[in-house]
């Protein structure tokens, strides 16, 4: 039995997805359920007897030591978390909530019930917190790419919340042992995506006919992995990794924001042709975000060379297989933009 915190979210739904369909182990989902969390993304597994949902905020503390108290697992993954930048910034008092309170809260009912535990148990015990490499700031164009030992240097509300957050398990692990795993994954793509972050937000708007809004000069610089790619490099570090220790994961795809806009713009004209023009012409550049980083990098060699984790999609491969997905789950994308969502989507591109 593991628990998997946020697991009704877009990383945490595909690692359950993809968990149960090769590995015979119960399931207990934690989560909020927030607008990001949906468990119509679960809906294929919902009958599965391995799969347990407890609709339970990670900052409750007494709540969460109960579900340990109750289901004894092995290991926990740990994904819930505030997750968008640009929230981050209009609203940063929800990400130090969850993201540092949160995980402090988890923590601590881990410790507790790991301490109890008999020593075979506590030895093979894992805590594994998912983090970003959001956490070491931004990279000039020669720059290295973002190693285990770069330096932090979080520069939004979401970034530093990870930090810190990231800061409390490694001093759990120094200070009372537990065995901790943390992850640093660069940029995430993929299907259950919520339509506010870039990929989805331009396949549905280009689908739906609307200005593809990129930031500033769109120069910016991401590393892209297909979401099931970071969910093998987990549970390579679960049954694998090193207590105590940090994995960076990512896939060396580094490409500009106005690239990726244009390679979606290329495969939607190919698959769904629009009519009256090319999908390239709606792109409209919009004010920067305050603050944003310019270049994300992962230098990934620890992860292949320890664990023999590599990425089995290329970029090319896997962002075709998100859009075919989004161009076939289209009623996924209106469920899931409610109101909140359009209220939020209208605050952050309506006056520009
Ligand atoms: P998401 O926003 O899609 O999902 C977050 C999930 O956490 C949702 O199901 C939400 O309901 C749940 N949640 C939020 N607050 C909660 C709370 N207080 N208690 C319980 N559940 C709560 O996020 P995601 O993109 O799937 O990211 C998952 C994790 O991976 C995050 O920790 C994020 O920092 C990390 N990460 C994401 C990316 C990326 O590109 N998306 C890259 C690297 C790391």
């Amino acid at each position: 039995m593991i628990f998997v915190t946020g697991g009704a979210g877009f990383i945490g739904s595909n690692f359950v997805l993809n968990r149960l369909a090769h590995a015979d182990e119960a399931i207990v989902v934690i989560d909020k359920l927030t607008y990001a969390g949906n468990r119509e993304n679960l809906a294929s597994v919902e009958h599965d007897p391995r799969l347990h949902f407890s609709h339970t905020d990670i900052c409750d503390g007494a709540a969460i030591a109960a579900l340990f108290v109750a289901h004894k697992p092995r290991a926990i993954v740990h994904f819930a978390a505030e997750s968008h930048v640009d929230r981050s910034i209009l609203g940063p008092g929800e990400f130090i909530r969850t993201n540092v309170n949160g995980t402090f809260e988890l923590l601590e009912a881990a410790r507790k019930y790991w301490s109890e535990l008999p020593e075979a148990e506590r030895a093979t015990f894992r805590f594994l917190h998912v983090s970003t490499d959001e956490v070491y700031g931004s990279l000039g164009a020669d720059d290295a790419p973002f190693s285990e030992t770069t330096a932090y240097a979080p520069n939004s509300p979401y970034s530093a919340s990870k930090a810190a957050s990231d800061h409390l398990v490694r001093a759990y692990h120094h200070t009372y042992g537990l065995p901790t795993l943390t992850t640093n994954c660069s940029n995430n793509y993929g299907p259950y995506q919520f339509p506010e972050k870039l990929i989805p937000l331009m396949i549905q708007n280009a689908l739906d006919g609307k200005p593809l809004p990129v930031y500033g000069d769109g120069l910016n610089v991401r590393d892209w992995l297909y979401v099931l790619d970071h969910c093998r490099a987990i549970e390579r570090v679960l049954e694998a990794g090193t207590p105590g220790e940090v994995y960076n994961v990512g896939g060396k795809n580094e490409i500009r924001n106005i690239d990726v806009v244009t390679v979606l713009c290329g495969i939607l004209d190919e698959l769904r042709p629009r009519a009256g023009g090319r999908y390239s012409d709606l792109i409209t550049y919009v004010k920067d975000r305050p603050g944003h980083d310019r270049r994300y990098a992962i230098d990934p060699t620890k992860i292949e060379r320890e664990l023999d984790w590599r990425p089995a999609e290329t970029f090319e491969t896997g962002i075709r297989r998100t859009v075919a997905w989004y161009l076939e789950n289209r009623g996924w994308v209106d469920r899931v933009r409610d109101g909140s969502y359009r209220e939020w989507i209208d605050r952050q591109y309506g006056e520009r």
